[in-house]
Protein backbone atom coordinates (compact mmCIF):
# COMPACT_ATOMS: atom_id res chain seq x y z
CA UNK A 1 0.00 0.00 0.00
CA UNK A 2 1.00 3.35 -0.77
CA UNK A 3 0.40 6.09 2.15
CA UNK A 4 0.65 9.88 2.29
CA UNK A 5 1.68 11.45 5.39
CA UNK A 6 -0.03 14.91 6.19
CA UNK A 7 1.13 17.02 8.85
CA UNK A 8 -0.48 20.18 8.36
CA UNK A 9 0.13 23.64 9.80
CA UNK A 10 -2.14 27.15 9.81
CA UNK A 11 0.73 28.14 7.22
CA UNK A 12 3.08 24.97 6.08
CA UNK A 13 2.15 21.15 5.26
CA UNK A 14 4.73 18.08 5.45
CA UNK A 15 4.10 15.20 3.49
CA UNK A 16 5.70 11.82 2.57
CA UNK A 17 4.15 9.22 0.35
CA UNK A 18 5.22 5.76 2.09
CA UNK A 19 5.14 2.48 1.05
CA UNK A 20 3.87 0.41 3.89
CA UNK A 21 5.30 -2.95 2.13
CA UNK A 22 8.89 -1.78 2.17
CA UNK A 23 8.54 0.85 4.76
CA UNK A 24 10.43 2.86 2.29
CA UNK A 25 9.35 6.78 1.57
CA UNK A 26 9.37 7.18 -2.09
CA UNK A 27 9.10 10.99 -1.72
CA UNK A 28 9.01 13.77 0.49
CA UNK A 29 8.58 17.38 0.62
CA UNK A 30 7.02 20.52 2.45
CA UNK A 31 4.92 23.83 1.77
CA UNK A 32 5.27 26.83 3.43
CA UNK A 33 4.21 30.04 3.12
CA UNK A 34 0.83 29.08 2.34
CA UNK A 35 -1.87 31.77 2.46
CA UNK A 36 0.92 34.33 2.39
CA UNK A 37 2.85 33.67 -0.83
CA UNK A 38 4.41 29.73 -1.30
CA UNK A 39 7.55 27.77 -1.32
CA UNK A 40 7.24 24.61 -2.48
CA UNK A 41 9.61 21.84 -2.08
CA UNK A 42 9.68 18.23 -3.52
CA UNK A 43 12.08 15.34 -3.10
CA UNK A 44 11.85 12.10 -4.73
CA UNK A 45 13.98 8.92 -3.32
CA UNK A 46 17.36 9.18 -4.60
CA UNK A 47 16.61 11.74 -6.27
CA UNK A 48 17.52 16.15 -6.07
CA UNK A 49 16.01 18.58 -4.40
CA UNK A 50 13.22 20.59 -6.10
CA UNK A 51 12.81 23.88 -4.41
CA UNK A 52 10.32 26.94 -6.05
CA UNK A 53 8.61 29.48 -5.37
CA UNK A 54 4.67 28.28 -6.13
CA UNK A 55 1.48 30.84 -5.03
CA UNK A 56 -0.19 28.89 -2.51
CA UNK A 57 -3.36 30.75 -1.16
CA UNK A 58 -4.61 27.95 0.84
CA UNK A 59 -3.80 24.74 1.76
CA UNK A 60 -6.20 22.96 -1.31
CA UNK A 61 -3.84 24.35 -3.94
CA UNK A 62 -0.71 23.24 -1.43
CA UNK A 63 -2.39 19.50 -1.60
CA UNK A 64 -2.80 20.02 -5.31
CA UNK A 65 0.76 20.66 -6.00
CA UNK A 66 1.85 17.66 -3.72
CA UNK A 67 -0.22 15.22 -5.90
CA UNK A 68 1.10 16.47 -8.92
CA UNK A 69 4.19 16.91 -7.73
CA UNK A 70 3.73 12.73 -6.84
CA UNK A 71 2.40 12.46 -10.07
CA UNK A 72 4.56 14.17 -12.26
CA UNK A 73 5.74 12.12 -15.56
CA UNK A 74 9.70 13.05 -15.57
CA UNK A 75 9.97 13.27 -11.57
CA UNK A 76 7.08 11.58 -10.09
CA UNK A 77 6.73 8.23 -8.14
CA UNK A 78 3.56 7.11 -9.06
CA UNK A 79 1.96 6.78 -11.90
CA UNK A 80 -1.63 8.21 -11.22
CA UNK A 81 -3.18 9.28 -7.86
CA UNK A 82 -5.39 5.43 -7.67
CA UNK A 83 -1.63 3.88 -6.56
CA UNK A 84 -2.42 6.09 -3.21
CA UNK A 85 -4.22 3.68 -0.76
CA UNK A 86 -5.11 5.93 1.92
CA UNK A 87 -3.45 9.21 3.72
CA UNK A 88 -2.94 9.26 7.15
CA UNK A 89 -2.69 13.00 9.33
CA UNK A 90 -1.41 13.80 12.26
CA UNK A 91 -3.62 15.85 14.38
CA UNK A 92 -2.58 17.50 17.20
CA UNK A 93 -5.26 17.35 19.94
CA UNK A 94 -7.88 14.20 20.64
CA UNK A 95 -8.67 15.11 24.18
CA UNK A 96 -10.02 12.06 26.21
CA UNK A 97 -12.25 11.13 22.89
CA UNK A 98 -9.55 9.23 20.87
CA UNK A 99 -6.91 6.79 22.83
CA UNK A 100 -5.46 5.40 19.49
CA UNK A 101 -5.80 6.08 15.61
CA UNK A 102 -8.91 6.35 14.01
CA UNK A 103 -10.67 6.27 10.36
CA UNK A 104 -11.95 9.70 9.39
CA UNK A 105 -16.07 9.70 9.34
CA UNK A 106 -18.34 13.00 9.25
CA UNK A 107 -18.95 11.99 13.30
CA UNK A 108 -15.13 11.99 14.42
CA UNK A 109 -14.62 15.32 12.42
CA UNK A 110 -17.32 16.57 14.71
CA UNK A 111 -15.21 15.04 17.42
CA UNK A 112 -12.16 16.94 16.44
CA UNK A 113 -13.59 20.27 15.64
CA UNK A 114 -15.04 19.54 19.18
CA UNK A 115 -11.27 19.77 20.48
CA UNK A 116 -10.35 22.97 18.79
CA UNK A 117 -10.24 25.39 22.04
CA UNK A 118 -7.75 22.58 23.36
CA UNK A 119 -5.46 23.12 20.56
CA UNK A 120 -6.56 26.22 19.04
CA UNK A 121 -3.15 27.09 17.17
CA UNK A 122 -3.04 23.44 15.66
CA UNK A 123 -6.67 21.52 15.26
CA UNK A 124 -7.89 23.77 12.73
CA UNK A 125 -5.11 23.70 10.57
CA UNK A 126 -5.34 19.79 10.89
CA UNK A 127 -8.73 20.39 10.29
CA UNK A 128 -7.92 22.02 6.81
CA UNK A 129 -5.98 19.60 5.94
CA UNK A 130 -8.06 16.67 6.37
CA UNK A 131 -10.34 18.47 4.45
CA UNK A 132 -8.25 19.63 1.48
CA UNK A 133 -7.26 16.14 1.28
CA UNK A 134 -10.48 14.60 1.14
CA UNK A 135 -12.22 17.18 -1.81
CA UNK A 136 -9.05 16.57 -4.02
CA UNK A 137 -9.33 12.58 -2.83
CA UNK A 138 -12.59 11.66 -2.95
CA UNK A 139 -13.49 8.13 -1.57
CA UNK A 140 -9.91 7.39 -0.42
CA UNK A 141 -10.12 6.58 3.49
CA UNK A 142 -8.87 9.25 5.46
CA UNK A 143 -6.87 8.28 8.96
CA UNK A 144 -6.55 10.73 11.81
CA UNK A 145 -3.55 9.81 14.89
CA UNK A 146 -3.60 12.18 17.30
CA UNK A 147 -0.31 13.19 18.99
CA UNK A 148 -2.26 13.11 22.40
CA UNK A 149 -4.07 9.53 22.12
CA UNK A 150 -0.50 7.48 23.45
CA UNK A 151 -0.87 9.73 26.54
CA UNK A 152 -4.77 9.16 26.96
CA UNK A 153 -3.43 5.47 29.06
CA UNK A 154 -2.13 7.97 32.44
CA UNK A 155 -4.00 7.22 35.34
CA UNK A 156 -6.15 9.85 37.20
CA UNK A 157 -3.41 10.69 39.63
CA UNK A 158 -1.00 11.31 37.05
CA UNK A 159 -3.19 13.37 34.38
CA UNK A 160 -5.20 15.77 37.25
CA UNK A 161 -3.86 19.26 37.88
CA UNK A 162 -4.40 20.53 41.84
CA UNK A 163 -7.25 22.73 40.76
CA UNK A 164 -10.85 22.62 41.54
CA UNK A 165 -12.42 18.98 40.24
CA UNK A 166 -15.03 20.40 38.31
CA UNK A 167 -12.93 22.20 35.65
CA UNK A 168 -11.68 18.85 34.71
CA UNK A 169 -15.05 17.83 34.68
CA UNK A 170 -16.79 20.55 33.20
CA UNK A 171 -14.38 21.73 30.39
CA UNK A 172 -11.41 18.64 30.45
CA UNK A 173 -9.08 20.87 32.21
CA UNK A 174 -6.31 17.99 32.47
CA UNK A 175 -2.53 16.97 31.12
CA UNK A 176 -3.23 15.87 28.11
CA UNK A 177 0.83 15.26 26.72
CA UNK A 178 2.18 15.68 23.05
CA UNK A 179 4.66 14.04 20.99
CA UNK A 180 2.76 10.46 21.31
CA UNK A 181 3.32 9.38 18.29
CA UNK A 182 7.45 9.51 18.76
CA UNK A 183 7.40 8.28 22.40
CA UNK A 184 5.30 5.21 21.25
CA UNK A 185 7.70 4.80 17.80
CA UNK A 186 10.90 5.02 19.79
CA UNK A 187 9.87 3.49 22.89
CA UNK A 188 8.56 0.46 20.91
CA UNK A 189 12.13 0.24 18.97
CA UNK A 190 14.02 0.60 22.15
CA UNK A 191 12.76 -2.55 23.37
CA UNK A 192 13.02 -4.31 20.18
CA UNK A 193 16.78 -3.24 20.17
CA UNK A 194 17.42 -4.45 23.41
CA UNK A 195 15.58 -7.55 22.31
CA UNK A 196 12.90 -6.45 26.06
CA UNK A 197 9.69 -7.76 26.33
CA UNK A 198 7.58 -4.34 25.36
CA UNK A 199 4.71 -5.09 27.69
CA UNK A 200 7.39 -5.53 30.70
CA UNK A 201 9.67 -2.46 29.68
CA UNK A 202 10.43 0.28 31.88
CA UNK A 203 11.16 3.29 29.28
CA UNK A 204 11.72 7.17 30.04
CA UNK A 205 11.77 8.13 26.49
CA UNK A 206 13.93 11.99 26.45
CA UNK A 207 12.00 13.90 22.82
CA UNK A 208 14.30 16.48 23.00
CA UNK A 209 13.51 19.07 19.62
CA UNK A 210 12.41 22.77 19.18
CA UNK A 211 9.56 21.32 21.06
CA UNK A 212 10.63 19.04 23.77
CA UNK A 213 8.74 16.50 26.10
CA UNK A 214 9.80 13.62 28.24
CA UNK A 215 7.51 10.52 28.86
CA UNK A 216 7.21 7.40 31.15
CA UNK A 217 6.45 4.56 29.45
CA UNK A 218 5.68 1.48 31.30
CA UNK A 219 4.65 -2.03 29.91
CA UNK A 220 4.19 -0.42 26.65
CA UNK A 221 1.93 2.41 28.07
CA UNK A 222 2.38 6.15 28.73
CA UNK A 223 2.24 6.19 32.76
CA UNK A 224 3.51 10.14 32.92
CA UNK A 225 4.38 12.91 30.21
CA UNK A 226 5.83 15.97 30.77
CA UNK A 227 3.57 18.63 28.83
CA UNK A 228 0.56 19.11 29.90
CA UNK A 229 -3.16 20.57 28.89
CA UNK A 230 -1.19 22.52 26.26
CA UNK A 231 2.45 21.98 24.79
CA UNK A 232 3.97 24.94 26.96
CA UNK A 233 4.05 22.82 30.01
CA UNK A 234 7.45 20.74 31.46
CA UNK A 235 11.06 21.38 29.65
CA UNK A 236 12.30 23.88 29.25
CA UNK A 237 12.64 24.52 24.88
CA UNK A 238 13.66 26.05 21.85
CA UNK A 239 11.05 29.01 22.92
CA UNK A 240 8.77 27.55 25.52
CA UNK A 241 9.23 28.38 29.18
CA UNK A 242 8.14 24.92 30.06
CA UNK A 243 7.01 24.89 34.02
CA UNK A 244 6.82 27.93 35.87
CA UNK A 245 5.18 29.13 39.28
CA UNK A 246 1.66 29.90 38.01
CA UNK A 247 1.74 33.34 40.17
CA UNK A 248 4.97 34.20 38.03
CA UNK A 249 1.95 35.13 35.41
CA UNK A 250 0.60 38.08 37.41
CA UNK A 251 4.19 39.28 38.84
CA UNK A 252 5.38 39.48 35.32
CA UNK A 253 2.11 41.18 34.05
CA UNK A 254 2.22 43.54 36.36
CA UNK A 255 5.51 44.33 36.45
CA UNK A 256 5.62 44.44 31.82
CA UNK A 257 2.21 46.04 32.06
CA UNK A 258 0.79 42.98 30.04
CA UNK A 259 -2.52 41.45 29.86
CA UNK A 260 -3.07 37.44 29.99
CA UNK A 261 -2.34 37.47 26.36
CA UNK A 262 0.66 39.09 26.14
CA UNK A 263 2.39 37.02 28.90
CA UNK A 264 1.42 34.01 27.03
CA UNK A 265 2.70 35.33 23.96
CA UNK A 266 6.24 35.52 25.93
CA UNK A 267 6.32 32.31 27.48
CA UNK A 268 5.24 30.66 23.84
CA UNK A 269 7.59 32.49 21.65
CA UNK A 270 10.46 34.52 24.00
CA UNK A 271 11.34 32.23 26.13
CA UNK A 272 12.61 29.24 26.46
CA UNK A 273 16.52 28.73 25.37
CA UNK A 274 16.10 31.48 23.36
CA UNK A 275 14.57 33.77 25.65
CA UNK A 276 16.94 32.37 28.59
CA UNK A 277 20.45 33.26 26.30
CA UNK A 278 19.20 36.01 24.28
CA UNK A 279 21.12 34.03 21.59
CA UNK A 280 18.91 31.70 19.55
CA UNK A 281 16.34 28.87 20.53
CA UNK A 282 18.11 26.53 18.06
CA UNK A 283 21.64 24.51 19.90
CA UNK A 284 24.06 25.02 17.30
CA UNK A 285 23.87 28.92 17.68
CA UNK A 286 24.19 27.87 21.47
CA UNK A 287 26.30 25.99 21.50
CA UNK A 288 28.45 27.68 19.44
CA UNK A 289 27.71 30.81 21.72
CA UNK A 290 29.27 28.80 24.67
CA UNK A 291 32.34 28.52 22.84
CA UNK A 292 32.65 31.83 22.03
CA UNK A 293 32.51 32.24 26.15
CA UNK A 294 28.27 33.56 26.02
CA UNK A 295 28.19 33.10 29.81
CA UNK A 296 24.23 33.31 28.99
CA UNK A 297 24.12 30.91 26.74
CA UNK A 298 26.05 28.58 29.37
CA UNK A 299 23.38 29.75 31.78
CA UNK A 300 20.57 28.18 29.77
CA UNK A 301 22.13 25.12 27.98
CA UNK A 302 22.46 24.53 31.47
CA UNK A 303 19.14 25.27 33.07
CA UNK A 304 17.63 23.04 30.14
CA UNK A 305 19.73 20.19 31.34
CA UNK A 306 18.96 20.30 34.48
CA UNK A 307 15.07 20.42 33.94
CA UNK A 308 15.88 17.22 31.68
CA UNK A 309 17.78 15.82 34.89
CA UNK A 310 15.17 16.40 37.26
CA UNK A 311 11.97 14.93 34.84
CA UNK A 312 14.24 11.60 34.38
CA UNK A 313 14.65 10.85 37.79
CA UNK A 314 10.75 11.42 38.67
CA UNK A 315 10.13 9.25 36.18
CA UNK A 316 12.13 6.50 36.80
CA UNK A 317 10.37 6.76 40.71
CA UNK A 318 7.18 6.90 39.08
CA UNK A 319 7.88 3.61 37.42
CA UNK A 320 9.36 2.17 40.87
CA UNK A 321 12.81 1.00 38.42
CA UNK A 322 14.13 1.65 34.89
CA UNK A 323 15.26 -0.58 32.13
CA UNK A 324 16.44 2.06 29.45
CA UNK A 325 16.31 5.08 28.88
CA UNK A 326 16.38 6.82 25.07
CA UNK A 327 16.93 10.73 23.37
CA UNK A 328 15.01 11.26 20.18
CA UNK A 329 14.25 14.38 17.87
CA UNK A 330 17.11 17.31 17.13
CA UNK A 331 18.48 17.40 20.19
CA UNK A 332 18.18 14.13 21.82
CA UNK A 333 19.77 12.91 18.44
CA UNK A 334 22.34 15.10 17.67
CA UNK A 335 23.67 16.82 20.86
CA UNK A 336 26.36 14.93 22.44
CA UNK A 337 26.88 16.79 25.66
CA UNK A 338 23.09 17.22 26.28
CA UNK A 339 22.98 13.04 26.17
CA UNK A 340 26.47 13.60 28.69
CA UNK A 341 25.21 16.04 30.66
CA UNK A 342 22.04 14.63 31.16
CA UNK A 343 23.35 11.32 31.98
CA UNK A 344 26.31 11.98 34.41
CA UNK A 345 23.55 12.70 37.31
CA UNK A 346 22.71 9.09 36.64
CA UNK A 347 25.14 7.26 37.84
CA UNK A 348 22.97 6.37 41.37
CA UNK A 349 21.10 4.59 38.86
CA UNK A 350 24.19 2.63 37.83
CA UNK A 351 24.09 4.09 34.57
CA UNK A 352 27.84 5.04 32.43
CA UNK A 353 28.36 6.29 29.18
CA UNK A 354 30.91 5.34 26.50
CA UNK A 355 31.91 8.22 25.34
CA UNK A 356 33.01 7.17 22.18
CA UNK A 357 29.64 5.77 21.62
CA UNK A 358 27.84 9.08 22.64
CA UNK A 359 29.66 10.47 20.04
CA UNK A 360 27.79 8.87 16.77
CA UNK A 361 25.36 11.44 15.45
CA UNK A 362 21.31 10.29 14.26
CA UNK A 363 21.94 6.69 14.19
CA UNK A 364 20.40 4.46 16.75
CA UNK A 365 22.76 3.65 18.90
CA UNK A 366 22.96 2.05 22.81
CA UNK A 367 25.62 4.71 24.39
CA UNK A 368 25.86 3.20 27.59
CA UNK A 369 28.78 0.65 28.61
CA UNK A 370 27.75 -2.61 28.30
CA UNK A 371 28.26 -3.07 31.87
CA UNK A 372 25.71 -0.30 32.37
CA UNK A 373 22.81 -1.18 34.89
CA UNK A 374 20.24 0.84 32.84
CA UNK A 375 20.84 1.01 29.11
CA UNK A 376 20.87 4.33 27.39
CA UNK A 377 20.08 4.96 23.94
CA UNK A 378 20.09 7.80 20.73
CA UNK A 379 16.90 6.24 18.42
CA UNK A 380 16.03 8.80 15.79
CA UNK A 381 11.71 9.42 15.51
CA UNK A 382 9.75 8.60 12.59
CA UNK A 383 6.56 9.89 13.38
CA UNK A 384 5.78 9.52 9.79
CA UNK A 385 6.45 6.13 10.00
CA UNK A 386 4.29 5.13 12.59
CA UNK A 387 1.25 7.19 11.20
CA UNK A 388 1.58 5.35 7.52
CA UNK A 389 1.84 2.00 9.82
CA UNK A 390 -1.61 2.94 11.86
CA UNK A 391 -3.31 4.62 8.42
CA UNK A 392 -2.67 1.22 6.50
CA UNK A 393 -3.73 -0.87 9.69
CA UNK A 394 -6.94 0.82 9.85
CA UNK A 395 -7.35 1.40 6.15
CA UNK A 396 -6.96 -2.29 5.38
P1 LIG B 1 13.27 19.07 16.03
O1 LIG B 1 12.21 19.96 16.62
O2 LIG B 1 13.21 17.67 16.54
O3 LIG B 1 13.34 19.17 14.54
O4 LIG B 1 14.67 19.64 16.58
C1 LIG B 1 15.17 20.88 16.14
C2 LIG B 1 16.26 21.32 17.07
O5 LIG B 1 17.28 20.33 17.17
C3 LIG B 1 17.00 22.57 16.59
O6 LIG B 1 16.34 23.75 16.94
C4 LIG B 1 18.33 22.44 17.32
O7 LIG B 1 18.21 23.02 18.60
C5 LIG B 1 18.52 20.96 17.47
N1 LIG B 1 19.56 20.42 16.57
C6 LIG B 1 19.42 20.02 15.32
N2 LIG B 1 20.60 19.58 14.81
C7 LIG B 1 21.53 19.73 15.80
C8 LIG B 1 22.94 19.48 15.93
N3 LIG B 1 23.65 18.96 14.93
N4 LIG B 1 23.53 19.76 17.10
C9 LIG B 1 22.82 20.27 18.14
N5 LIG B 1 21.49 20.53 18.08
C10 LIG B 1 20.85 20.27 16.93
Amino acid sequence: MKILVINCGSSSLKYQLIDSATEAVLAKGLCERIGIDGKFTYQPAGGEKQVSDIDQPDHKKSVSLVLEALTNKETGVIADLSEISAVGHRVVHGGEKFASSTLITDDVMKAIEECNDLAPLHNPANIIGINACKELMPGVPMVAVFDTAFHQTMPEEAFLYGIPYSYYTKYGVRKYGFHGTSHSYVSKRTAEILGLDYNKAKIVVCHLGNGASICAVDGGKSVETSMGLTPLMGLIMGTRSGEIDPGAMEFIANKENLDLKGVMAILNKKSGVLGLSGVSSDFRDIDDAIKDGNAQAKAAKDAFIHRVISYVGGYVAVMNGVDAIVFTAGIGENDKSVRSGVCKNLGYLGITIDEEKNSIRGEETIISTDDSKVKVLVVPTNEELMIARDTEALAK
